[in-house]
């Protein structure tokens, strides 16, 4: 038995539906909201934030999810409105370990920098000099990351460069992510350019003359952790926009669109918008009935790759460890044939992360190469982990705090072919006038990625619907 909410279908604005609460889908609601018009979101788990979820435990502040974001312009521009002060990565952490031969080293920052490193062999740094001579290339076909960067700068700057970021970024596997879809600006680089350095100078040069900042965006947080970004865009929304425990189950398409969400303590809900954004991960918009028999356009979705990752937060006496942890973290090569992707240095990394005294790290596990490392069970993970923990950073003894989140489907991969995906997103748009698809499935996986989906949802809804 369904309960139709009454919605005077003749009113000129009808309310627009988000289904999901993270923090794509917050977004979108906080800038749809802003300009006048009704919205409603629907979250199925009891808290919103999707990823994002900060536990503060004991005096340790840990990150389930993310731990920092890069504060871009349009981010910044966001976070005053908001009125929430983000607080910037410390200095001390402006270190960035990558492990070789068994140890930590620095990656270097500067070019001067990477010409002193002991990261790189002198062959591999006369190799990156040959970038500067290629000519702009118009390639046939996409290509996989870590051929397209050999092709420019050497397979060691793979080895040691590429896979460990991939591995921090994506979790993935350099060899299958596509350059066109996870690093567009490499791809558009070579084509303008040719050589990445060179489109790196030009590019400088140009907001130089543009008056803009050449610098990097900084790396932030917030004191209280990053849930404070998702509990400051909820705490904006008019009352009465928010359904939490709500999972949508079905939409039926049409002017207005029907959408069918239920709870455990309700009988299916069934109430009318103008149009629905969809603010999912894949295997959910797989799943998701969209038409009047329950189709289901999206189910190619669920061939995405998402592979598992374990984030581990470990709490240690200062004492335990000898390394400095003068750094934002450590990086794992693949070749180096460890356990960890990489560890933060959390409470280097920002204030109040750790009891006075202590240390804390987030050692993550698994991603495309290791799924088996993310679905080991706390024991034997710890045991594999600790071994890695006390030969690259001299940690001693047993955590005296520890925490875990395991992600069974944490990030999407942007594969090699990842286009079909996107087509099929564009096609079932097409297809249902009024429904938009953004986030992390379509628009980039980083935090400020999502924000800048959430924006440009709004903005296409407000267009769709004036
Ligand atoms: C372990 C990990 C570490 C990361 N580290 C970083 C980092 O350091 N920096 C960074 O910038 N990014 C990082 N990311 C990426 C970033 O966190 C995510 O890409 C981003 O948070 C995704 O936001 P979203 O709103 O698009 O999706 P989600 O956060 O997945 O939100 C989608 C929401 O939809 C809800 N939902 C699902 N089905 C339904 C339904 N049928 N009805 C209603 N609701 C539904 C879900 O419960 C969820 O809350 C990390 C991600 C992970 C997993």
């Amino acid at each position: 038995m369904y309960s139709l909410s009454s919605v005077d279908n003749s009113s000129a604005q009808l309310p627009i539906a988000i289904i999901g609460g993270g923090i794509t889908g917050l977004a979108a609601a906080h800038r749809l909201a802003r300009q006048g018009r009704t919205v409603r979101v629907f979250e199925a788990a009891p808290r919103l934030g999707g990823n994002i979820r900060t536990e503060i435990v004991d005096g340790w502040l840990l990150e389930a999810g993310p731990n920092s974001f890069q504060l871009t312009p349009a981010a910044a521009a966001l976070l005053d409105e908001l009125g929430l002060s983000a607080i910037a990565a410390s200095p001390a952490a402006k270190n960035r370990y990558i492990v070789r031969n068994g140890r930590p080293v620095p990656a270097p920052s500067s070019p001067p920098g990477f010409l002193k490193s002991p990261l790189f062999s002198t062959a591999a740094k006369i190799r990156l000099f040959g970038d500067l001579f290629r000519r702009p290339r118009q390639r046939p076909v996409d290509v996989g990351l870590a051929d397209f960067v050999t092709s420019h700068f050497g397979s060691e700057l793979v080895d040691y460069g590429l896979r460990p970021f991939v591995s921090g970024v994506y979790a993935g596997d350099a060899q299958k992510l596509s350059t066109r879809h996870s690093f567009p600006s490499l791809w558009e680089a070579e084509q303008a350019h040719g050589s990445i350095i060179r489109a790196q100078l030009a590019g400088a040069k140009a907001k130089r003359a543009r008056g803009e900042s050449t610098r990097p965006s900084p790396i932030v947080s917030f004191a209280d952790g990053l849930e404070a970004l998702p509990r400051a865009l909820a705490a904006r929304l008019p009352a009465g926009s928010v359904e939490l425990n709500a999972r949508v189950t079905g939409l039926a398409p049409g002017q207005p669109w029907k959408l069918t969400w239920s709870r455990d303590d309700l009988e299916p809900q069934i109430e009318t918008f103008a149009s629905v954004i969809l603010a999912l991960p894949a295997s959910a918009l797989a799943s998701l009935p969209i038409g009047p028999m329950g189709e289901r356009p999206l189910a190619g979705l669920a061939d995405v790759e998402y592979p598992p990752v374990s984030s581990l937060f470990l709490g240690y006496k200062r004492e335990q460890v000898t390394h400095p942890l003068d750094g934002f973290g450590m990086l794992v090569p693949p070749a180096e044939q460890r356990v960890p992707l990489g560890v933060l240095f959390n409470s280097t990394l920002f204030p109040h992360r750790a009891p006075e005294g202590h240390v804390a790290l987030t050692v993550m596990t698994g991603g495309v190469l290791r799924p088996d490392l993310a679905r080991l069970e706390d024991a034997p993970l710890l045991t594999l982990v600790r071994k890695d923990l006390a030969e690259l950073l001299g940690v001693q003894g047993d955590p005296v705090f520890m925490r875990r989140n395991v992600w069974p489907q944490a990030i999407p991969q942007y594969n090699l072919g990842y286009e079909r995906f996107i087509d099929l997103i564009a096609r079932t748009e097409a297809a249902c006038p009024g429904l938009l698809i953004g986030g992390h499935i379509r628009d980039g996986i980083s935090m400020p990625a999502c924000l800048a989906a959430g924006e440009k949802l709004a903005a296409r809804a407000t267009t769709s619907n004036p």
